[in-house]
């Protein structure tokens, strides 16, 4: 498919995370949370379910 960037989850629901880059730093907002939600939480948690994905 056509899906460039990464798809990160929510650690804490479970959806799909928007991802928001701004000055080298990335952030990740949960629509359903409706909050951030720490990078490394994120990273953690989707390198722990995700290791299928190439
Ligand atoms: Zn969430």
């Amino acid at each position: 498919m056509d899906q460039p960037i990464e798809t990160y989850r929510c650690p804490d629901c479970g959806q799909p995370l928007e991802v928001m880059k701004a000055c080298g730093a990335t952030s990740y907002f949960c629509n359903h949370c409706n909050e951030l939600k720490s990078s490394q939480r994120v990273r953690e948690h989707n390198a722990a379910g995700n290791q299928e994905q190439h």
